[in-house]
């Protein structure tokens, strides 16, 4: 079967190979079970079903809710001499009645359609002649209330699909990966048994690497000048970030423009002109940046501030390397990041529940950051793709080649401090306990008399949030969400505690900071 497919691809498309993820999902369709891929933007999700399409018999049904994109895909199908149409509102009337006339005659392998069409009975009409065997549902997440992108019209599919004689194979198509919304696609569209691919998140051709403690202005400056012939992005956490460091990169002689939502149309146009056409090669911005930009030979993409969370985190760092040719993607951790992204939660008009879903997801993000972990691996596990390898061999963690050490002790000092103060802290409590500071609020619960009160004196206080921030990440502890995170013990830390087990880290990083700059 797959050679087949394989076929068809050498000869409408003209590509030699199926990309990673492609060849499972069509396997799986060809082989008649319903479908639901997973797969970033970009990674070939229309070859999935349009493969699929031009091995079934008959007219293959593809949904799809953005009426723009519907010309593009049947554009460009033509092109590769794939007879498809399709219909909806930009139409009129009687090219309607035309199209569904060739429609019905089976001039078309595929058939663009907007779920709006499902309501109306003359469509419905024709589909019940069509004897559709195939559906295809691109967009599938705008099925579920819990994803970004809701519309109503999708709700009809289910019904739909229900009042079939036949029920069609289905594949539902979508970039959006949370389990919640997985759940939806498969139980508002009636996905029988479904096989479910999470897949082609991978970009082998970038290497991640995280920063914590860099003076990220001298870094800032050493990498782009070192790379000053390279197009570049620099995201920046606020418009004012991005006006200070696009002036301060300038003055060192680089070409760099800005992007952000407080300039005017005109002003952005331009800048991100400049930035397609090499007028300028580094760019910096705010998230503003990107939506619908395409330029493939974006060589790094620098995050100068952490992003909320990893969906858009890997979106933006994604933007490098789209050429297939070698990208970096870098992101600088600051503990400012964390308080910075908290307050924006707190300050929206989310239902709590949602809140805490987004608190939750930036503490993934700050897990990202100290993880020693392969990043890679940590981002496609957080994307839940399964059977990824350990190492990649293209990742700070696995490339660090600093010594590991035994840090056992330091981490039973800090999770008997904790349970000390009957983990009911947060982190920076905890270091200043640890530290030995004396502050009104740490004497008014008397903190300053217990015996792990001062224990880490001799360590810079970042230097022991950074450890908490690692034992963290490394899931000894785990913080709560909530407005005031609160650090708690996990079983393995009680082991630790106990002597039954050990920690390692590489080489903790030196101290960067004076002790007045500490947050
Ligand atoms: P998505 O719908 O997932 O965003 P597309 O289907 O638009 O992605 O594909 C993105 C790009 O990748 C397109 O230009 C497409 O032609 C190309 N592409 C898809 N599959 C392959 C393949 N097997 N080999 C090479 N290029 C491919
Ligand atoms: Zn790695």
């Amino acid at each position: 079967m797959i050679n087949k497919a394989l076929e068809v691809l050498q000869r409408y498309f003209g590509y030699t190979q199926f990309r990673d993820g492609q060849q499972k999902v069509i396997e799986s369709l060809l082989q008649g079970s319903d479908t639901l891929a997973i797969m970033p933007t970009g990674a070939g999700k229309s070859l999935a079903y349009q493969i699929p399409a031009l091995l079934f018999k008959g007219t293959t049904l593809v949904i799809s809710p953005l009426i723009s994109l519907m010309k593009d895909q049947v554009d460009a199908l033509q092109q590769y001499g794939v007879t498809a149409t399709f219909i909806n509102s930009s139409l009129s009337l009687k090219e309607v009645r035309t199209r569904i006339d060739r429609v019905a005659s089976g001039k078309y392998k595929l058939l663009y359609i907007a779920p709006e069409r499902l309501e109306s009975d003359s469509f419905r009409c024709l589909l019940d002649s069509l004897r559709v065997s195939f559906l295809a549902i691109d967009e599938a997440h705008c099925v579920s209330q819990w994803g970004h992108d809701f519309r109503p019209s999708y709700l009809h599919l289910g019904p739909f699909l229900k009042s079939l004689p036949q029920k069609p194979l289905i594949g539902a198509f979508t970039a959006t990966a949370t389990e919640d919304v997985q759940a939806d696609i498969v139980r508002l569209l009636g996905l029988r048994e479904p096989s479910i691919f999470v897949t082609g998140f991978d970009r082998p051709n970038l290497m991640f690497s995280t920063f914590r403690g860099e003076n990220k202005k001298d870094f800032l400056l050493e990498y782009t000048k070192a790379h000053a012939d390279q197009p570049g992005i620099i995201y920046a956490g606020t418009r004012k970030e991005v006006d200070n460091l696009q002036s301060f990169l300038t003055k060192s002689g680089l070409k760099v423009g800005k992007y952000h939502a407080g300039m005017t149309d005109e002003d952005r146009l331009k800048s991100q002109e400049d930035f397609l056409f090499d007028e300028i090669t580094v760019m910096v911005a705010t998230n503003a940046f990107g939506m619908g930009i395409d330029k493939s030979n974006v060589r790094y993409v620098i995050h100068y501030n952490m992003p909320r969370n990893m969906e858009a985190y890997y979106q933006e760092a994604g933007r490098a390397g789209r050429d297939g040719e070698p990208g970096e993607c870098l992101l600088l951790f600051s503990p400012q990041d964390v308080v910075l992204q908290r307050y924006l939660i707190e300050q929206t008009i989310f239902q709590p529940e949602r809140k805490m879903n987004e608190l939750k997801k930036l503490q993934g993000m700050v897990d990202y950051c100290h993880t020693p972990r392969c990043l890679r691996k940590s981002i496609l596990e957080y994307f839940g793709e399964e059977d990824v390898q350990e190492e990649c061999g293209n990742c700070s963690s696995c490339n660090d080649q600093r010594e590991i050490v035994d840090i056992t002790l330091e981490a039973q000092k800090v999770f008997s401090c904790i349970y000390r103060m009957r983990e009911r802290f947060g982190i920076g409590m905890v270091a200043e306990v640890l530290k030995g500071s004396r502050k009104a609020k740490i004497r008014e619960l008397r903190f300053d008399e217990l015996s792990t009160h001062g224990i880490m004196h001799e360590v810079a206080l970042q230097e022991i949030k950074d450890l908490i921030n690692y034992l963290v990440a490394e899931g000894y502890l785990q913080l709560s969400t909530g407005e005031y995170p609160v650090v708690k013990l996990q079983p393995n830390a009680v082991s630790v505690l106990k002597g039954e087990a050990k920690v390692n880290r590489k080489v903790s990083p030196k101290p960067y900071r004076k002790e007045s700059e500490e947050v």
